[in-house]
This record gives C-alpha cells, structure tokens and sequence, in this order.
C-alpha cells in the first residue's frame, strides 16, 4: 500500500504587510498576512470593499511587491526576481478574471482567447485551435465568432475565463468575478471556475 504525496504548499504567503504613503496619511491596506495555499485548492477570499482583497491578490499575481515580508510561488520568492523573470512568472503561472471583463471590443471570442498564445509565439493555427477547444469548455461553442457586444454580461466572463485560462497557468485568480452579474449568473460562473478548478 502506498501513502498519497503529502499536498504541496505552491503559495506561501510570509508576514506580507503593504503600505501605501500618500503623504497626508498612511493606509495599511495589508498587516501582516501569512497564508499557505496548496496546488488544486480552491479558496474564495472574502472581505468588505477596502479590506485590502485586490492588495492581496496583486501581491500573488506579482503585480505589486509587498512593504514587508514574502510571497513564495512553487519554492520562488518573487521578490528575488528580475522585472524580465518576473514577467515570465506572470505569462506562466498566472491567469487573471477580472470584474470587467476586459476583452478587445472589436475581436471575437476566438480572438479574444487566442491572443495570450499569439502574443507568446504560439503559431495562429495552434492558437485557434486550442481557444475553440477552451471556449467549448466554458460552454461557449456556440458563440464563437462572435464579438463581446454580441454577448451578454456572464458570456463575456466566460470569455474571459477562456482567456485567463488558454495557456494553462498554475493559478487563476478571479477579483470579484461576478460583481457586475445578476445573482443566478454569478452563481453559474463561480460554479464554472469551481468545476474547472476540479477538472485541471
Ligand atoms: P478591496 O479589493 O478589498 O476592496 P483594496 O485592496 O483595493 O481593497 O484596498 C485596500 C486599501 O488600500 C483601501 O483602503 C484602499 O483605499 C487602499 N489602496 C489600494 N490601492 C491603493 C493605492 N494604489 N494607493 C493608495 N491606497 C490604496
Ligand atoms: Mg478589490
């Protein structure tokens, strides 16, 4: 009989306070958080608007760099990286949903999706090919061509959620992802990042 891995710790996050000094005053958007986060977890961070989510969460996605204190991805301190490596980390670890869903007006879903592999130097047939196959996970198969003011507000994240998703990042993190949609819809996209969250 063999015992199973013990899970792997793939976000440490250290004593991470952020200050931010505006002169008149100081906020403290972030007090010494520590926080381990295992690879294949799926953790919902919940907190009133101001309590400093999106701090957190730029610190994981290397967005912005910590007063004090680390973020430890997969054994790497980020601050340790140079702004090119740092780069790489984001490209590859990271896939990012945002409230607005921010997709390219004039392009469709296709395009929207394949952009990060094109911008990677993954070949146009190639990108294609895998953005129709993640559209078609998130339930989009029909909407393809598509541009994002032919699609409604969940549509448009699930888009997004193609996008954010396309290269296969270690992490996703999703800042409000249903904050500009209706109860029922933002219920069908937390289950969607959920299942997607179990399947990858
Ligand atoms: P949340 O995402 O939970 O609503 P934020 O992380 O955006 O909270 O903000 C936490 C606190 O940090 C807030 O008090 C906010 O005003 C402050 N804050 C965030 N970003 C900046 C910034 N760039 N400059 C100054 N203060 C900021
Ligand atoms: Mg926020």
């Amino acid at each position: 009989m063999t015992t199973p891995p013990p899970p792997e710790i793939l976000i440490a996050i250290r004593g991470v306070a952020k200050r931010f000094d505006l002169g008149k005053a100081v906020v403290h958007a972030l007090r010494e958080v520590t926080l381990d986060i295992y690879r294949g977890e799926y953790l919902s961070v919940m907190g009133p608007s101001g309590s400093g989510k999106s701090t957190l969460f730029n610190m994981i996605g290397a967005l912005d760099h910590p007063s004090s204190g680390s973020v430890i991805i997969g054994g790497v301190t980020l601050t340790d990286l140079t702004s090119r490596q740092l780069a790489h980390f984001r490209s590859h670890y990271i896939g990012y949903v945002f409230q607005s869903y921010n997709l390219l007006p004039a392009y469709d879903a296709i395009t929207n999706v394949a952009l990060p592999l094109l911008f990677s130097g993954i070949a146009p047939a190639d990108a294609t090919a895998r953005a129709v196959k993640m559209l078609e996970r998130v339930g989009l198969g029909h909407r393809l061509t598509h541009r994002p003011d032919e699609l409604s507000g969940g549509q448009q994240q699930r888009v997004a959620i193609a996008r954010a998703l396309v290269a296969e990042p270690v992490i996703i993190l999703a800042d409000e992802p249903t904050a500009n949609l209706d109860l029922h819809t933002g219920e069908e996209i937390i289950q969607l990042l959920r299942s997607l969250c179990d399947e990858l």
